[in-house]
């Protein structure tokens, strides 16, 4: 946003371009909402065990503000680690349905995403997107804490653009 600095003397102009910043109170939102991720703890497979890693001290998720929470009423991020059974998908869509608005879902693994090495299984969902909306896809059997970070960093960027912009996308 431009502030009309017309009429003003040039010392003042200075201070104010040094001194003040001007934005929407949504891009607030949105920068403090990415830097506070708290996400349900949701290991379902081998891809959790990744995930409980990232949350350590080595790759310490922490500084990226984003803090484990064990109950959906306090997370506004579901990370699904593992392979979703179809047994386990209606489960999944209630914790899903408990956690308040805003809410993000990050696929992580090839598992999550569409159904991994159990595709051909009779009791695996091909993709979690089929229950919930997912927002970032992260490959990979399993993917490394790294690319769980990376996609952590992608989640945070979407969720600036959308407080910007107020469009959302999501794959459903
Ligand atoms: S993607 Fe690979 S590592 Fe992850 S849950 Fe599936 S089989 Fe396990």
């Amino acid at each position: 946003m431009e502030i009309n600095l017309e009429g003003l003397l040039p010392e003042e102009k200075k201070e104010l371009e040094r001194n003040v910043l001007t934005t929407t109170l949504e891009q607030v939102k949105g920068w403090a909402r990415s830097n506070s991720l708290w996400p349900l703890t949701f290991g379902l497979a081998c891809c959790a065990i990744e995930m409980m890693g990232t949350g350590g001290s080595h790759y310490d998720l922490d500084r990226f503000g984003v803090m484990f929470r064990a109950s959906p009423r306090q997370a506004d991020l579901m990370i699904v680690a593992g392979t979703v059974t179809k047994k386990m998908g209606p489960l999944l869509r209630r914790l899903y349905d408990q956690m308040p608005e805003p809410k993000w879902v990050i696929a992580m693994g090839s598992c999550a995403t569409a159904g991994g090495p159990y595709v051909k299984s009779y009791s695996v969902v091909k993709g979690v997107d089929q229950i919930v909306p997912v927002d970032v896809y992260i490959p990979g059997c399993p993917p490394n804490p790294a690319a769980l970070i990376y996609g952590i960093n992608k989640l945070q960027e979407k969720i600036r653009y959308e407080a910007k912009t107020g469009r959302r996308v999501t794959h459903q």
